[in-house]
Protein backbone atom coordinates (compact mmCIF):
# COMPACT_ATOMS: atom_id res chain seq x y z
CA UNK A 1 0.00 0.00 0.00
CA UNK A 2 1.19 3.07 -0.70
CA UNK A 3 1.27 5.93 1.50
CA UNK A 4 1.55 9.77 0.90
CA UNK A 5 1.51 12.60 3.48
CA UNK A 6 -2.10 14.31 3.32
CA UNK A 7 -2.00 18.00 2.33
CA UNK A 8 -2.15 19.52 5.82
CA UNK A 9 0.80 18.47 7.56
CA UNK A 10 1.30 18.06 11.23
CA UNK A 11 0.48 21.26 13.40
CA UNK A 12 2.60 23.58 15.34
CA UNK A 13 1.64 23.83 19.11
CA UNK A 14 1.46 27.43 18.95
CA UNK A 15 -1.22 26.97 16.17
CA UNK A 16 -3.31 24.14 17.78
CA UNK A 17 -6.96 24.81 17.95
CA UNK A 18 -8.41 24.99 21.86
CA UNK A 19 -9.49 21.74 23.01
CA UNK A 20 -8.80 19.32 25.98
CA UNK A 21 -5.97 17.55 25.51
CA UNK A 22 -2.01 17.29 26.53
CA UNK A 23 1.12 18.13 24.40
CA UNK A 24 1.74 15.43 22.60
CA UNK A 25 3.69 12.43 23.99
CA UNK A 26 7.53 12.49 23.30
CA UNK A 27 7.06 9.23 21.07
CA UNK A 28 3.69 8.25 19.69
CA UNK A 29 5.18 4.94 19.57
CA UNK A 30 5.38 4.16 23.09
CA UNK A 31 2.19 2.82 24.54
CA UNK A 32 1.61 4.16 27.81
CA UNK A 33 1.23 0.85 30.62
CA UNK A 34 -1.60 2.86 32.15
CA UNK A 35 -4.04 2.93 29.32
CA UNK A 36 -2.92 -0.55 27.83
CA UNK A 37 -4.28 -3.75 29.03
CA UNK A 38 -0.63 -5.73 30.50
CA UNK A 39 0.89 -7.72 27.49
CA UNK A 40 0.72 -4.93 25.18
CA UNK A 41 3.37 -4.55 23.90
CA UNK A 42 5.08 -3.61 20.05
CA UNK A 43 7.10 -6.01 18.64
CA UNK A 44 10.42 -5.64 16.82
CA UNK A 45 8.81 -5.15 13.55
CA UNK A 46 6.19 -2.08 14.62
CA UNK A 47 3.19 -4.28 15.12
CA UNK A 48 1.38 -4.38 18.59
CA UNK A 49 0.73 -7.44 19.70
CA UNK A 50 -1.23 -8.60 23.06
CA UNK A 51 -1.51 -12.10 24.52
CA UNK A 52 1.11 -13.15 22.27
CA UNK A 53 -0.85 -12.35 19.08
CA UNK A 54 -0.09 -9.57 16.49
CA UNK A 55 -3.03 -6.69 15.95
CA UNK A 56 -2.81 -7.17 11.75
CA UNK A 57 -3.29 -11.15 12.30
CA UNK A 58 -6.44 -10.44 14.46
CA UNK A 59 -7.55 -7.81 12.22
CA UNK A 60 -6.98 -10.68 9.74
CA UNK A 61 -8.94 -13.77 11.39
CA UNK A 62 -11.44 -11.73 13.31
CA UNK A 63 -11.99 -8.65 11.11
CA UNK A 64 -12.67 -4.88 12.52
CA UNK A 65 -14.00 -3.13 14.41
CA UNK A 66 -13.39 -5.74 17.24
CA UNK A 67 -12.66 -5.38 21.02
CA UNK A 68 -9.76 -7.13 22.06
CA UNK A 69 -9.82 -8.11 25.09
CA UNK A 70 -6.39 -9.63 27.57
CA UNK A 71 -7.46 -12.49 29.58
CA UNK A 72 -4.93 -12.92 31.44
CA UNK A 73 -5.18 -8.97 32.62
CA UNK A 74 -8.77 -9.35 33.07
CA UNK A 75 -8.22 -12.64 35.82
CA UNK A 76 -4.95 -10.98 37.57
CA UNK A 77 -7.07 -7.66 38.00
CA UNK A 78 -10.05 -9.92 39.86
CA UNK A 79 -8.05 -11.48 41.29
CA UNK A 80 -6.28 -8.21 42.77
CA UNK A 81 -9.41 -7.14 43.81
CA UNK A 82 -10.17 -10.61 45.47
CA UNK A 83 -6.87 -10.75 47.42
CA UNK A 84 -6.72 -6.98 48.47
CA UNK A 85 -9.73 -7.30 50.25
CA UNK A 86 -9.49 -10.72 51.91
CA UNK A 87 -11.94 -13.67 52.98
CA UNK A 88 -13.67 -11.25 55.23
CA UNK A 89 -14.88 -9.14 52.55
CA UNK A 90 -16.47 -9.98 49.29
CA UNK A 91 -16.14 -8.25 45.92
CA UNK A 92 -18.97 -8.20 43.20
CA UNK A 93 -17.86 -7.78 39.71
CA UNK A 94 -20.50 -5.43 38.08
CA UNK A 95 -21.70 -7.09 35.16
CA UNK A 96 -23.21 -4.36 33.45
CA UNK A 97 -19.66 -3.24 32.57
CA UNK A 98 -19.12 -6.31 30.37
CA UNK A 99 -21.31 -9.00 30.52
CA UNK A 100 -20.89 -12.66 29.20
CA UNK A 101 -20.40 -16.19 29.53
CA UNK A 102 -16.61 -16.41 29.63
CA UNK A 103 -15.77 -13.67 31.64
CA UNK A 104 -18.69 -15.16 34.01
CA UNK A 105 -16.65 -18.61 33.92
CA UNK A 106 -13.49 -16.11 34.65
CA UNK A 107 -15.21 -14.84 37.91
CA UNK A 108 -16.09 -18.03 39.06
CA UNK A 109 -13.40 -19.04 38.70
CA UNK A 110 -10.85 -16.09 40.32
CA UNK A 111 -13.96 -16.44 43.65
CA UNK A 112 -15.00 -13.02 42.59
CA UNK A 113 -19.34 -12.69 43.00
CA UNK A 114 -21.34 -11.17 40.72
CA UNK A 115 -23.85 -8.10 40.38
CA UNK A 116 -26.85 -7.99 37.79
CA UNK A 117 -29.13 -5.52 36.78
CA UNK A 118 -31.82 -7.11 34.89
CA UNK A 119 -33.28 -10.35 33.94
CA UNK A 120 -30.99 -10.59 30.71
CA UNK A 121 -27.89 -10.65 33.01
CA UNK A 122 -29.03 -12.88 35.32
CA UNK A 123 -29.79 -15.24 32.59
CA UNK A 124 -26.21 -14.52 31.50
CA UNK A 125 -25.05 -15.48 35.38
CA UNK A 126 -26.98 -18.71 35.23
CA UNK A 127 -26.56 -20.10 32.21
CA UNK A 128 -22.51 -19.82 32.86
CA UNK A 129 -22.89 -21.64 35.74
CA UNK A 130 -22.64 -18.90 38.33
CA UNK A 131 -23.70 -20.18 41.70
CA UNK A 132 -27.14 -18.01 42.33
CA UNK A 133 -25.85 -17.25 45.94
CA UNK A 134 -23.03 -15.78 44.87
CA UNK A 135 -25.32 -12.92 42.63
CA UNK A 136 -27.06 -9.78 43.85
CA UNK A 137 -29.67 -8.11 41.85
CA UNK A 138 -29.69 -4.81 41.22
CA UNK A 139 -31.93 -1.96 39.53
CA UNK A 140 -34.77 0.75 40.49
CA UNK A 141 -37.35 -1.17 38.49
CA UNK A 142 -37.01 -4.78 38.54
CA UNK A 143 -40.31 -6.60 37.26
CA UNK A 144 -42.03 -8.74 38.90
CA UNK A 145 -40.90 -11.29 36.15
CA UNK A 146 -37.54 -10.52 37.33
CA UNK A 147 -38.06 -10.89 41.12
CA UNK A 148 -39.52 -14.24 40.88
CA UNK A 149 -37.27 -15.56 38.73
CA UNK A 150 -34.11 -14.26 40.76
CA UNK A 151 -36.12 -15.67 44.07
CA UNK A 152 -36.34 -18.93 42.57
CA UNK A 153 -32.87 -19.55 41.07
CA UNK A 154 -31.79 -18.79 45.08
CA UNK A 155 -30.10 -15.45 44.82
CA UNK A 156 -27.40 -14.14 47.47
CA UNK A 157 -29.28 -10.77 47.66
CA UNK A 158 -31.75 -8.41 46.42
CA UNK A 159 -30.76 -4.85 46.92
CA UNK A 160 -33.95 -2.89 47.18
CA UNK A 161 -34.50 0.77 45.40
CA UNK A 162 -37.66 1.92 46.80
CA UNK A 163 -40.27 1.59 49.11
CA UNK A 164 -42.89 -0.08 46.57
CA UNK A 165 -39.87 -2.76 46.08
CA UNK A 166 -39.83 -3.38 50.09
CA UNK A 167 -43.49 -4.69 49.81
CA UNK A 168 -42.99 -6.71 46.36
CA UNK A 169 -40.20 -8.42 46.91
CA UNK A 170 -41.14 -9.63 50.84
CA UNK A 171 -44.83 -10.58 48.78
CA UNK A 172 -43.13 -12.23 46.24
CA UNK A 173 -40.43 -14.82 48.74
CA UNK A 174 -43.70 -15.24 50.92
CA UNK A 175 -45.46 -16.47 48.12
CA UNK A 176 -42.97 -18.83 47.00
CA UNK A 177 -42.15 -20.09 50.65
CA UNK A 178 -39.02 -18.27 51.30
CA UNK A 179 -36.91 -15.34 53.10
CA UNK A 180 -34.74 -13.35 50.42
CA UNK A 181 -31.62 -12.28 51.57
CA UNK A 182 -31.90 -8.71 51.18
CA UNK A 183 -29.89 -5.20 51.41
CA UNK A 184 -31.42 -2.05 51.13
CA UNK A 185 -30.09 0.52 48.81
CA UNK A 186 -29.90 4.40 50.58
CA UNK A 187 -28.51 7.46 49.02
CA UNK A 188 -26.19 9.21 51.53
CA UNK A 189 -25.71 12.53 49.79
CA UNK A 190 -22.77 12.21 48.35
CA UNK A 191 -22.03 12.46 44.64
CA UNK A 192 -18.39 11.38 43.51
CA UNK A 193 -16.50 11.42 40.11
CA UNK A 194 -12.82 11.28 39.86
CA UNK A 195 -11.08 14.01 41.65
CA UNK A 196 -14.25 15.54 43.63
CA UNK A 197 -17.27 15.24 45.41
CA UNK A 198 -20.16 16.88 46.03
CA UNK A 199 -21.79 15.93 50.06
CA UNK A 200 -25.41 17.56 50.14
CA UNK A 201 -28.23 16.92 52.43
CA UNK A 202 -30.24 15.09 49.82
CA UNK A 203 -30.55 13.14 46.71
CA UNK A 204 -31.95 14.30 43.35
CA UNK A 205 -31.66 11.38 41.41
CA UNK A 206 -33.44 7.71 40.36
CA UNK A 207 -31.50 5.20 42.64
CA UNK A 208 -31.64 4.41 46.16
CA UNK A 209 -33.94 5.89 49.29
CA UNK A 210 -32.73 8.94 50.54
CA UNK A 211 -31.10 9.06 53.88
CA UNK A 212 -32.54 12.63 54.89
CA UNK A 213 -35.72 13.00 56.02
CA UNK A 214 -35.59 9.52 57.98
CA UNK A 215 -36.87 7.83 54.59
CA UNK A 216 -33.88 5.50 54.94
CA UNK A 217 -34.52 4.18 58.39
CA UNK A 218 -38.52 4.15 57.44
CA UNK A 219 -37.23 1.70 54.97
CA UNK A 220 -35.19 -0.30 57.00
CA UNK A 221 -38.62 -0.56 60.16
CA UNK A 222 -41.19 -1.61 57.18
CA UNK A 223 -38.34 -4.53 56.08
CA UNK A 224 -37.63 -5.69 59.59
CA UNK A 225 -41.05 -6.05 59.78
CA UNK A 226 -42.08 -8.47 56.58
CA UNK A 227 -41.36 -12.09 57.04
CA UNK A 228 -40.68 -12.37 53.40
CA UNK A 229 -37.05 -10.43 53.87
CA UNK A 230 -34.27 -11.04 55.69
CA UNK A 231 -32.39 -7.97 56.07
CA UNK A 232 -28.69 -8.32 55.85
CA UNK A 233 -27.36 -4.48 55.38
CA UNK A 234 -27.32 -1.34 54.01
CA UNK A 235 -26.36 -0.65 50.67
CA UNK A 236 -24.90 2.96 48.96
CA UNK A 237 -22.88 3.93 45.68
CA UNK A 238 -21.89 7.20 45.31
CA UNK A 239 -20.20 7.43 41.99
CA UNK A 240 -18.20 6.69 38.82
CA UNK A 241 -14.52 6.91 37.64
CA UNK A 242 -14.17 7.86 41.71
CA UNK A 243 -10.09 8.61 41.95
CA UNK A 244 -10.37 10.53 45.76
CA UNK A 245 -11.26 8.78 48.69
CA UNK A 246 -12.91 11.22 50.59
CA UNK A 247 -16.50 10.83 48.94
CA UNK A 248 -16.56 6.74 50.35
CA UNK A 249 -15.44 8.43 53.83
CA UNK A 250 -18.42 10.73 54.37
CA UNK A 251 -20.96 7.82 52.49
CA UNK A 252 -19.66 5.40 55.11
CA UNK A 253 -19.78 7.49 58.29
CA UNK A 254 -23.44 8.26 57.00
CA UNK A 255 -24.13 4.71 56.33
CA UNK A 256 -22.57 3.41 59.57
CA UNK A 257 -24.62 6.31 61.23
CA UNK A 258 -27.67 4.88 59.83
CA UNK A 259 -26.36 1.22 61.24
CA UNK A 260 -26.11 2.82 64.48
CA UNK A 261 -29.65 4.27 64.64
CA UNK A 262 -31.24 0.95 63.45
CA UNK A 263 -29.14 -0.76 66.39
CA UNK A 264 -30.21 1.82 68.69
CA UNK A 265 -34.38 1.53 67.64
CA UNK A 266 -34.36 -2.33 66.90
CA UNK A 267 -31.69 -3.99 69.07
CA UNK A 268 -30.52 -5.51 65.66
CA UNK A 269 -26.95 -4.75 64.00
CA UNK A 270 -27.00 -5.61 60.28
CA UNK A 271 -24.12 -7.88 59.09
CA UNK A 272 -23.81 -6.26 55.96
CA UNK A 273 -22.45 -2.84 54.08
CA UNK A 274 -21.80 -2.12 50.79
CA UNK A 275 -19.89 0.46 49.43
CA UNK A 276 -20.54 -0.42 45.71
CA UNK A 277 -18.13 0.51 42.48
CA UNK A 278 -16.88 3.47 40.96
CA UNK A 279 -13.19 3.35 41.40
CA UNK A 280 -11.55 4.91 38.39
CA UNK A 281 -9.49 3.47 35.70
CA UNK A 282 -6.82 5.37 33.11
CA UNK A 283 -8.50 6.51 29.92
CA UNK A 284 -4.94 8.75 29.36
CA UNK A 285 -1.58 9.63 30.55
CA UNK A 286 -3.34 11.78 32.51
CA UNK A 287 -5.38 9.65 34.61
CA UNK A 288 -3.50 8.21 38.44
CA UNK A 289 -5.77 5.32 39.63
CA UNK A 290 -5.36 3.72 42.61
CA UNK A 291 -4.09 0.19 43.03
CA UNK A 292 -6.78 -2.78 44.40
CA UNK A 293 -4.85 -2.95 48.30
CA UNK A 294 -4.69 1.04 48.41
CA UNK A 295 -8.66 1.03 47.89
CA UNK A 296 -9.05 -2.18 49.90
CA UNK A 297 -7.20 -0.85 52.65
CA UNK A 298 -8.59 2.74 52.84
CA UNK A 299 -12.35 1.18 52.88
CA UNK A 300 -11.33 -1.23 55.68
CA UNK A 301 -9.81 1.56 57.89
CA UNK A 302 -12.67 4.13 57.47
CA UNK A 303 -15.51 1.05 58.43
CA UNK A 304 -13.36 -0.11 61.08
CA UNK A 305 -13.16 3.36 62.18
CA UNK A 306 -16.38 4.75 62.33
CA UNK A 307 -17.94 1.38 63.73
CA UNK A 308 -15.65 1.63 66.64
CA UNK A 309 -16.61 5.12 67.22
CA UNK A 310 -20.41 3.92 66.94
CA UNK A 311 -19.61 1.01 69.12
CA UNK A 312 -21.02 -1.42 66.46
CA UNK A 313 -19.22 -4.53 65.42
CA UNK A 314 -17.27 -3.94 62.32
CA UNK A 315 -19.57 -5.11 59.24
CA UNK A 316 -18.60 -7.38 56.76
CA UNK A 317 -17.75 -5.38 53.72
CA UNK A 318 -18.51 -5.50 50.36
CA UNK A 319 -17.75 -3.82 47.03
CA UNK A 320 -18.92 -3.74 43.30
CA UNK A 321 -15.78 -2.68 40.88
CA UNK A 322 -17.12 -3.22 37.09
CA UNK A 323 -15.08 0.01 35.19
CA UNK A 324 -11.70 -1.06 37.26
CA UNK A 325 -11.54 -4.82 36.58
CA UNK A 326 -13.13 -5.00 32.98
CA UNK A 327 -11.90 -1.44 31.58
CA UNK A 328 -8.09 -1.35 30.86
CA UNK A 329 -8.44 -5.12 29.48
CA UNK A 330 -9.64 -4.35 26.40
CA UNK A 331 -8.89 -2.25 23.35
CA UNK A 332 -11.44 -1.46 20.27
CA UNK A 333 -9.20 -2.63 16.88
CA UNK A 334 -10.16 -0.25 14.45
CA UNK A 335 -9.09 0.21 10.06
CA UNK A 336 -8.43 4.19 9.26
CA UNK A 337 -11.56 4.31 6.18
CA UNK A 338 -10.83 7.81 5.65
CA UNK A 339 -8.58 11.35 6.41
CA UNK A 340 -9.94 14.58 6.07
CA UNK A 341 -7.67 17.34 7.35
CA UNK A 342 -9.27 20.66 7.62
CA UNK A 343 -6.27 23.32 7.58
CA UNK A 344 -6.27 25.38 11.02
CA UNK A 345 -8.66 22.83 13.52
CA UNK A 346 -7.31 19.24 13.47
CA UNK A 347 -7.77 15.93 11.53
CA UNK A 348 -10.88 14.50 10.94
CA UNK A 349 -9.91 10.41 11.12
CA UNK A 350 -12.61 8.21 10.23
CA UNK A 351 -12.78 4.32 11.65
CA UNK A 352 -15.22 1.57 10.68
CA UNK A 353 -17.36 1.70 14.02
CA UNK A 354 -17.85 4.87 15.61
CA UNK A 355 -20.57 5.85 18.24
CA UNK A 356 -22.40 2.17 17.96
CA UNK A 357 -19.19 0.24 19.31
CA UNK A 358 -18.85 3.28 22.06
CA UNK A 359 -21.38 5.57 22.84
CA UNK A 360 -19.14 7.03 26.15
CA UNK A 361 -17.67 10.07 23.96
CA UNK A 362 -20.83 11.11 22.89
CA UNK A 363 -22.92 10.57 26.26
CA UNK A 364 -20.53 11.74 29.20
CA UNK A 365 -17.71 13.55 26.98
CA UNK A 366 -15.59 10.69 28.22
CA UNK A 367 -11.63 11.15 27.32
CA UNK A 368 -9.96 8.31 25.24
CA UNK A 369 -6.43 7.67 23.89
CA UNK A 370 -5.53 6.26 20.43
CA UNK A 371 -2.53 4.69 18.77
CA UNK A 372 -1.35 3.84 15.02
CA UNK A 373 -1.06 -0.15 15.70
CA UNK A 374 -0.24 -1.84 12.60
CA UNK A 375 2.58 -0.24 12.15
CA UNK A 376 5.43 2.33 13.80
CA UNK A 377 6.32 6.00 12.78
CA UNK A 378 7.99 8.47 13.33
CA UNK A 379 5.98 10.86 11.32
CA UNK A 380 5.36 14.63 13.27
CA UNK A 381 2.50 14.04 15.42
CA UNK A 382 -1.17 15.58 14.08
CA UNK A 383 -3.85 16.94 16.01
CA UNK A 384 -6.27 14.44 15.16
CA UNK A 385 -10.14 13.57 16.02
CA UNK A 386 -11.25 10.32 15.54
CA UNK A 387 -14.97 9.75 14.54
CA UNK A 388 -17.23 6.90 13.48
CA UNK A 389 -19.01 6.07 10.33
CA UNK A 390 -22.94 7.02 11.48
CA UNK A 391 -25.24 9.72 10.33
CA UNK A 392 -24.66 12.11 13.00
CA UNK A 393 -22.34 14.51 13.53
CA UNK A 394 -21.62 13.52 17.37
CA UNK A 395 -20.47 10.40 16.76
CA UNK A 396 -16.75 10.71 17.75
CA UNK A 397 -14.67 8.30 19.49
CA UNK A 398 -11.54 10.21 20.62
CA UNK A 399 -11.97 13.95 20.74
CA UNK A 400 -8.73 15.20 20.91
CA UNK A 401 -5.74 13.26 20.50
CA UNK A 402 -2.27 12.58 18.50
CA UNK A 403 -1.75 10.60 15.55
CA UNK A 404 1.58 10.14 13.53
CA UNK A 405 0.89 12.59 10.41
CA UNK A 406 1.63 9.73 7.91
CA UNK A 407 -1.48 7.83 9.36
CA UNK A 408 -3.11 6.98 6.19
CA UNK A 409 -6.10 4.55 5.30
CA UNK A 410 -6.12 0.92 6.06
CA UNK A 411 -3.75 1.45 8.80
CA UNK A 412 -5.16 0.05 11.87
CA UNK A 413 -6.00 2.29 15.30
CA UNK A 414 -6.59 0.88 18.53
CA UNK A 415 -8.82 2.82 21.36
CA UNK A 416 -7.14 1.53 25.13
CA UNK A 417 -9.36 1.25 28.13
CA UNK A 418 -12.77 0.07 26.06
CA UNK A 419 -13.21 -2.90 28.01
CA UNK A 420 -16.17 -1.47 30.27
CA UNK A 421 -19.37 0.52 29.21
CA UNK A 422 -18.56 0.18 25.63
CA UNK A 423 -19.75 -3.13 24.14
CA UNK A 424 -22.53 -3.49 26.70
CA UNK A 425 -23.54 -0.28 25.40
CA UNK A 426 -23.44 -0.87 22.24
CA UNK A 427 -26.05 -0.28 19.50
CA UNK A 428 -27.44 -1.01 16.33
CA UNK A 429 -27.72 2.58 15.09
CA UNK A 430 -27.68 3.35 11.46
CA UNK A 431 -27.73 -0.65 11.54
CA UNK A 432 -24.44 -0.92 11.97
CA UNK A 433 -23.58 -4.44 13.39
CA UNK A 434 -22.18 -4.58 16.81
CA UNK A 435 -18.75 -5.73 16.60
CA UNK A 436 -17.20 -9.39 18.68
CA UNK A 437 -15.34 -9.47 21.66
CA UNK A 438 -12.11 -11.46 21.20
CA UNK A 439 -10.56 -12.84 23.73
CA UNK A 440 -6.45 -13.11 23.33
CA UNK A 441 -4.49 -15.32 26.05
CA UNK A 442 -1.26 -17.32 25.39
CA UNK A 443 -1.06 -16.53 21.64
CA UNK A 444 -4.49 -17.37 21.24
CA UNK A 445 -7.49 -15.69 20.07
CA UNK A 446 -10.96 -16.78 20.87
CA UNK A 447 -14.30 -15.02 20.20
CA UNK A 448 -16.14 -14.56 23.57
CA UNK A 449 -19.19 -12.69 21.60
CA UNK A 450 -19.47 -13.32 18.30
CA UNK A 451 -19.84 -10.03 15.70
CA UNK A 452 -23.44 -9.67 14.39
CA UNK A 453 -24.65 -10.10 11.12
CA UNK A 454 -26.92 -9.01 8.90
CA UNK A 455 -29.22 -12.31 8.83
CA UNK A 456 -29.32 -11.63 13.15
CA UNK A 457 -30.72 -8.47 12.07
CA UNK A 458 -33.06 -9.32 9.66
CA UNK A 459 -34.28 -11.89 11.95
CA UNK A 460 -35.37 -9.28 14.73
CA UNK A 461 -37.23 -7.51 11.58
CA UNK A 462 -40.55 -10.22 11.21
CA UNK A 463 -42.09 -7.78 8.32
C1 LIG B 1 -22.62 0.89 38.01
C2 LIG B 1 -22.58 0.31 39.35
C3 LIG B 1 -21.41 -0.29 39.80
C4 LIG B 1 -20.14 -0.36 39.01
O1 LIG B 1 -19.62 0.87 38.70
P1 LIG B 1 -18.14 0.97 38.06
O2 LIG B 1 -17.98 2.42 37.82
O3 LIG B 1 -18.15 0.18 36.81
O4 LIG B 1 -17.21 0.41 39.07
C5 LIG B 1 -21.43 -0.86 41.06
N1 LIG B 1 -22.54 -0.84 41.82
C6 LIG B 1 -23.69 -0.27 41.40
C7 LIG B 1 -24.88 -0.31 42.27
C8 LIG B 1 -23.74 0.33 40.16
O5 LIG B 1 -24.88 0.91 39.75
Amino acid sequence: MSRSAHPAGPRHADVLPEGHYSAPAADLNELDPKVWAQTVSRDADGVVTVGGIDVKTLAEQHGTPAYVLDEADFRERARAWRTAFGQDADVFYAGKAFLSRAVVRWLDEEGLNLDVCSGGELATALSAGMPADRIAFHGNNKSVGEITRAIEAGVGRIVLDSFQEIVRVAHIAQSLGKRQRVQIRITVGVEAHTHEFIATAHEDQKFGIPLAGGQAAEAVRRALQLDGLEVIGIHSHIGSQIFDMSGFEVAAHRVVGLLKAVRDEHGVELPEIDLGGGLGIAYTSDDDPREPHEIAKALTEIVTRECESAKLRTPRISVEPGRAIVGPTAFTLYEVGTIKPLDGLRTYVSVDGGMSDNIRTALYDAEYSVALVSRRSDAEPMLARVVGKHCESGDIVVKDAFLPGDLAPGDLIAVPATGAYCRSMASNYNHVLRPPVVAVKDGESRVIVRRETEDDLLRLDVG
